[in-house]
């Protein structure tokens, strides 16, 4: 099984998490985008993080973009 599942976010634990992962500040900051629609990330918008290609790549909350995610997880799983 692969160690790459998806992150749920919960709101509560959404600071802990990011601190956790090194990109807080980078989304406080407004540096990081949603992988599918490139569309700044913020605390507000985020839907889940996950890993991708050996960094920590987001998920906002746009629902093509969470079916996108979806998509991508069932790729790799290759198991659909
Ligand atoms: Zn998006």
């Amino acid at each position: 099984m692969a160690d790459n599942r998806l992150k749920a976010v919960h709101q509560s634990d959404l600071e802990g998490l990011l601190k956790s992962l090194g990109i807080y500040n980078s989304v406080r900051d407004n540096k990081e985008m949603c992988l599918f629609c490139r569309d700044i990330i913020t605390e507000k918008t985020i839907s889940a993080v996950f890993p991708f290609e050996n960094s920590v790549c987001f998920c906002c909350g746009n629902p093509a973009c969470c079916n996108a995610l979806i998509d991508l997880e069932s790729e790799e799983d290759d198991c659909g």
